[in-house]
């Protein structure tokens, strides 16, 4: 039976390459998004054009409720998520006496609360199954910290904290936990950033695409990957 992943965060940039990965691996993908339908809408289409199939399922990652209800609407019935890939994020750099409560709050809710939001009613049922995929974007922030990404860093740690957790209860029943932890990847995300002089800074000497961490993600959520859970993988060309 084909499996149904979702993907949070699928209206563009990594979020949007998983997506299109896992239709091509075979998956009903869920596209969630927040506010950018139009790009979530050409993410499904192109899917769909490839032979792929896809729905959208928009909410915010943040919202506890809105998350519940939406997720709720598509398991009603027997339908199940059988992969979650747990991708929305947003950044919010600012030395750390100037950083606002808004924008720490901002920051960790959508990744950590998002977490908490999206995978704590899925993850039952696929202990119940008898079979699982998570696999949480972190960051090679989360891992070694960044001038002005206090925010950011403690999020993406705190996201591996409870990926090995996580991980650590639900292994016996074959659901596997992972943590993907991108260096520079080429999105919307690295916009305000220098990307030229950091580029230097890289092994590699290049910015990752997109679709190398949604290479990635296709090996975490299949079957070859069964026996690899709680780890944190680097991709980042030589950075860190
Ligand atoms: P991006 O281009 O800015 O895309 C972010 C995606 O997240 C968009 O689809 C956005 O949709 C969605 N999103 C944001 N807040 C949301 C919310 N509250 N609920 C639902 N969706 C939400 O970013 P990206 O570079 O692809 O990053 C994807 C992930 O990789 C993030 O977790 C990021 O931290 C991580 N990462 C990125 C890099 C990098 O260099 N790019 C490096 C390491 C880790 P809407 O616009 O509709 O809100």
């Amino acid at each position: 039976m084909k499996h149904v992943a979702l993907v949070t965060g699928a209206s563009r940039g990594i979020g949007a390459a998983i997506a299109r990965e896992l239709a091509a691996a075979g998956c009903h993908v869920l596209c969630n998004y927040r506010s950018d339908e139009r790009g979530a809408n050409e993410v499904k289409d192109g899917i769909v054009a490839a032979g792929g199939e896809a729905t959208l399922l928009p909410f915010d990652v943040s919202d506890a409720a809105e998350t519940g209800a939406a997720l709720a609407f598509w398991c009603e019935g027997d339908r199940a998520i059988d992969v979650v890939v747990n991708n929305a994020g947003v950044v919010k750099d600012a030395p750390f006496p100037t950083l606002a409560l808004e924008d720490w709050e901002r920051v960790t809710r959508t990744t950590l609360d998002g977490f908490f939001n999206v995978t704590r009613p899925l993850v039952m049922p696929m202990v119940r199954r008898r079979w699982g995929r998570i696999v949480n974007i972190s960051s090679l922030a989360g891992l070694v910290g960044n001038r002005g990404q206090a925010a950011y860093s403690a999020a993406k740690a705190g996201l591996i904290g409870a990926t090995r957790s996580l991980a650590k209860e639900v292994a016996k029943r074959n659901v596997t936990v992972n943590a993907v932890a991108p260096g520079l990847i080429d999105t919307d995300m690295l916009k305000q950033i220098p990307v030229d002089d950091l580029t230097k800074m890289i092994p590699m000497r290049r910015l990752g695409l997109p679709s190398e961490v949604a290479k990635l993600v296709r090996f975490l959520a299949s079957d070859d990957a069964a026996y690899i859970t709680g780890q944190v993988i680097t991709i980042d060309g030589g950075l860190a």
